[in-house]
């Protein structure tokens, strides 16, 4: 089986409307919509439009979802790789790798390639340099340097990155003309919440009894992610009781099963310690 290096979208739907909350992350990345936009805007006064932004935050937390939604607004095609997946099938190849993405990328500018979990290619040089897998690794980020810093002003290529572990970066992908904007995605407060339930629900068959604000108070510390997780959850449970339509009740249900899954999940972790 062939390997896929990266997903190409030409046309991206998802669009600022369906990311609920991140209202600051939001107003930050409307900024690379206008570059994409609208780069002579920018570079008639002479400036430089940038060429990544670092998307930082725990898992879940609509890191992908924003970055599509650039491409969206923008009407950009949208490249985008996940850095595990790439360091595990790429093993020999990941520099060439990179150099096809990136040439590809740029023969559609204006784009976006977006690469998730960063951090696997990411990770700071030279501290653990006692396997080949490492020099492997390092071959690939410092191809990915090379590229981002041989972008001419005639592409318009901005490279998207997330990762939920910035701390361990090498700082050279921090260096200006790199990553140098990072953008923080946090996980949703009570209201934020509220908002995201109301993009999720709106699919939904619900019972009048349905509150979304009392949704939003049962639910601290869920990620975006896990309340759209919730809400297909909530949705099976009702039909496995072949209800007509979902309620209060079925989210409560739900709510102690994905608690009690995340409680287990990190016994387990505490346990192997
Ligand atoms: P990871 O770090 O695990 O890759 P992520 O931050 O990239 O996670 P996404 O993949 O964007 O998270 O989120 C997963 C799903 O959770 C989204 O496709 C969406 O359905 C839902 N979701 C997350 N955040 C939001 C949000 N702010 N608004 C609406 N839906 C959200």
């Amino acid at each position: 089986s062939k390997a896929k290096l990266f997903d190409e979208k030409q046309k991206v739907k998802v669009s600022f409307k369906d990311v609920a909350g991140l209202v600051g992350a939001k107003e930050e990345v409307q900024e690379i919509v206008d570059f994409l936009k609208n780069p002579e805007k920018y570079t008639n006064l002479g400036g430089k439009i940038p060429k990544g932004a670092l998307l930082v935050g725990p898992p879940g937390t609509g890191k992908t979802l924003l970055a599509k939604a650039v491409a969206g607004e923008a009407g950009v095609p949208f490249f985008s790789l996940s850095g595990s997946d790439f360091v595990e099938m790429f093993v020999g190849v990941g520099a060439s790798r990179v150099r096809d993405l990136f040439k590809q990328a740029a023969q559609k500018s204006p784009s976006i390639i977006f690469i998730d979990e960063i951090d696997a290619i990411g990770r700071a040089r030279g501290k653990s340099n006692m396997t080949g897998g490492n020099d492997e690794r390092e071959n690939t980020l410092n191809q990915l340097l090379t590229e981002m810093d041989g972008f001419g002003t005639d592409v318009n290529v901005i490279v998207i990155a997330a990762t939920n572990r910035a701390d361990v970066l090498d700082k050279a992908l921090m260096r200006a003309g790199r990553f140098d904007r990072q953008i923080y995605v946090d996980l949703p407060d009570l209201n934020e919440r509220s908002a995201i339930f109301n993009v999720h629900l709106k699919p939904l068959k619900l019972g009048t009894d349905l509150n979304v604000d009392f949704l939003a108070q049962q639910t601290p510390g869920f990620s975006g992610a896990d309340i759209a997780n919730l809400c297909n959850e909530a949705a099976l449970m009702a039909a496995r009781k072949g209800k007509e339509s979902i309620d209060n009740q079925d989210f409560l249900d739900s709510v102690d099963r994905i608690v009690g899954g995340l409680e287990k999940k990190n016994k387990i972790i505490s346990a192997k310690e």
